[in-house]
């Protein structure tokens, strides 16, 4: 029964998409069509790997991986729990990707590559999910109680460090050229500003990774260069700069840590129980909310300072105005998003005045 539901879920998912695609791009703006397309595309995946990894994990699959894999029982929990994210989850929504690739080429006018869109996709999900497997792989090699939460807590730490030294060496990153280079701000300096080739698929991001001092990024997508002025792009270089001046990348992996902690701690049976550490952990995760939000606001703040309040604000509007930021929303989603919407965020840059 699950099996055969989990081996149809990814045609159903596949089919859903490209229904929901062909009417999400029924429009002729197509700023708003692309807009529309990814949101729907997003909110699919979440659905179908949602569903499919609770389908996968109610089914008899990771018994029967862990089963099947010789060696100790600790690699073979870890290769059911693989089995289970890749099968409920990965691969529906892939076909969610794939499934929205039409109307994307049809938005886009280029000719859709499924092999590099499949490609490109696996990519995305081994550098997100890697990280999580590597800390959870320690955490099962680990002795259990208290040293094994020490080691979990270290390797994430040595993960947070290193994997932006890692995707600096990466072959789609680089050095910025002079120009881009003019365009960084005076409070940027000593971070490593790395430029992310985008190509094809152009995404105006930027991001602030890295802790280890001497080795503290700022990495920038080169559509950004291409969608800003020079003194917004200095702006939001300085935006990231200050979650780096202002200890934000410490306060945001404490704060979600510190979320999971009672998960890891009842896991480790240094808490009694299931429920009351899940609960504990969902509350922590819905107060980290708030947190994280106000970096977003500092930071602001510290590019207003540095650079200028009317260069930020020009920035926020014109990637809101692309649809790559949330421009206003529910009190619903504003509660629980980890980002706060634009409005807000140009509400408070025009408080600042510029004496
Ligand atoms: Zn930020």
């Amino acid at each position: 029964m699950h099996a055969t539901a989990l081996g149809v879920l990814p045609a159903v998912a596949y089919a859903v998409s490209r229904l929901t695609a062909s009417l999400a791009t029924r429009t002729p703006d197509r700023t708003l069509a692309a807009t529309r397309l990814r949101r729907a595309n997003r909110l699919l995946q979440v659905a179908v790997a949602l569903a499919g990894v609770a389908l996968a994990t109610d089914s008899l699959l990771d018994d029967a991986v862990v089963a099947a894999v010789p060696g100790p029982t600790a690699l073979g929990v870890l290769a059911g729990l693989a089995g289970t994210v890749v099968v409920g989850g990965v691969a529906p929504a892939l076909a969610v990707h794939l499934g929205s690739r039409p109307a994307w080429a049809a938005v886009t006018r280029a000719a859709p590559d499924y092999g590099r869109a499949v490609r490109r996709y696996l990519l995305f999900v081994t550098v997100l999910t890697a990280p999580a497997f590597a800390v959870v792989g320690v955490w099962l090699a680990a002795p259990s109680g208290l040293p094994g939460l020490a080691a979990v807590a270290l390797a994430a730490l040595a993960l947070a460090a290193g994997l932006p030294v890692l995707a600096a060496r990466h072959a789609g990153v680089r050095e910025p050229t002079e120009r881009e280079r003019a365009c960084v701000p005076e409070c940027a300096r000593g971070l490593r500003v790395r430029v992310v080739d985008t190509s094809r698929s152009p995404v105006a991001n930027a991001l602030a990774a890295g802790a280890l001092p001497g080795y503290r990024y700022v990495f920038v997508t080169d559509a950004l260069f291409a969608t800003l002025d020079d003194d917004a792009v200095a702006a939001v270089v300085a935006h990231e700069a200050g979650h780096h001046r202002r200890a934000h990348v410490a306060v945001r992996f404490l704060a979600v840590g510190g979320a999971l902690a009672p998960v890891f701690l009842a896991a480790g049976g240094i808490l009694p129980g299931v429920l009351a550490p899940a609960v504990a952990s969902v509350v922590l995760l819905l107060a980290a909310g708030p947190v994280v939000r106000w970096t977003e606001f500092d930071a602001d703040d510290y590019a207003a300072r540095h650079t200028s309040p009317v260069a930020m604000e020009r920035a926020l509007a014109t990637l809101a105005a692309r649809g790559l930021l949330a421009e206003d929303r529910g009190r619903l989603v504003g509660l629980v998003s980890l980002h706060p919407s634009v409005d807000d965020r140009r509400g408070r840059l025009q408080d600042h005045n510029p004496h």
